[in-house]
């Protein structure tokens, strides 16, 4: 399958009639083997890199990839993995986890907005603002920690915070950032058998973490709040990737398709030179020559 129609077979610009029980998992495309898919992602990431370095001249676009997922997802690996081929200087990592005390002090798109990309930059957000309708949409007990005035937490919380956050997203568009968002759908049944390697794999050990355990207690709580959330957040300017989760091999390539797809989209180009600036490289050229 070509690049771009795998992405788009996983892509939600409209939420309307999303329903997460549609993507399974466990799903591959039509790509059976994984040196088939190795060889893709290969290229993928040539291109890639072949476009980052488009958009870091142009320097009038930015591209903000946004990842959630249950634990053991694969976010890290994915990052890692997809990332591995372009310049990191013009990419920017940040990991979201539970908020400071100062973060707290303000509203929930504070923390974030500090790291969004520069223009000609990739950002990444390893979770993000959209913790703010997951983690604390299934524990109220960490919207009860925020410090907002009593008044203003009502039934129409999420409903709200939605609308912020499709409003804040369109700011962003309009302002030349383009955003795209990652959901890696793991199954229980994978997430159970990576805890167990975790557990089992001396080398793996330092990544297990008793709270996730416990975190899986809530996993159709979670489900339910990932399926809201793509309902109300997938817009056309900023779509939402269900990625399948349970073979990494084929997350890696999904996601490095969607990058691709996107950058493509962009129709990248590197500054025209114009007559006044071919004058000035023709005389630094004669310059160099005399010496
Ligand atoms: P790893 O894969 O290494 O475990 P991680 O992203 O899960 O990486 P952790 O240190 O385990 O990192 O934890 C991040 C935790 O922070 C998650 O449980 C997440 O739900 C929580 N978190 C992130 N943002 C918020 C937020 N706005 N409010 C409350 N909790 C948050
Ligand atoms: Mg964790």
């Amino acid at each position: 399958m070509k690049t771009a129609k795998l992405a788009k077979s996983f892509r939600i610009d409209d939420g309307k009639h999303f329903r997460l029980k549609d993507f399974d998992p466990a799903d591959t495309g039509r790509l059976h083997s994984i040196e088939q898919a190795k060889e893709q992602l290969q290229k993928d990431i040539a291109r890639m890199e072949e476009l980052q370095s488009r958009l870091y001249a142009q320097d009038c676009w930015s591209l903000l990839l946004i990842f959630q997922a249950m634990d053991a997802a694969g976010k890290d690996g994915t990052i890692k993995h997809v990332m591995s081929g372009v310049n990191p200087e013009g990419v920017q990592v940040t990991s979201f986890k539970a908020p400071s005390a100062t973060e707290l002090q303000h509203d929930f798109l504070w923390r974030t907005t500090q790291h969004l990309p520069e223009r000609g930059h990739i950002g990444i957000f390893n979770r993000s603002y959209y913790e703010e309708v997951l983690v604390v949409r299934v524990h109220p007990k960490v919207l009860a920690a925020e410090k907002l005035p009593p008044s203003l937490v009502t039934k129409n919380i999420w409903e709200e915070r939605f609308e912020d956050i499709r409003c804040f997203e369109r700011h962003m568009a309009r302002n030349g950032s383009v955003i795209r968002k990652f959901f890696l759908h793991l199954s229980k049944k994978e997430q159970k058998r990576r805890f167990l390697a975790r557990l089992e794999e001396p080398e793996k050990n330092w990544k297990f973490s008793a709270a996730d355990i416990q975190e899986r207690e809530y996993w159709d709580d979670y489900q339910k709040a990932y399926e809201d959330m793509i309902r109300n957040t997938a817009a056309k300017h900023a779509p939402w990737y269900v990625i399948p989760a349970d073979n990494k091999w084929f997350t890696h390539l999904a996601v490095s398709a969607a990058i691709v797809e996107t950058l493509e989209e962009l129709e990248l180009s590197y500054p025209k030179v114009d007559a006044s600036k071919r004058k000035e490289l023709q005389a630094a050229r004669q310059l160099l020559m005399k010496k």
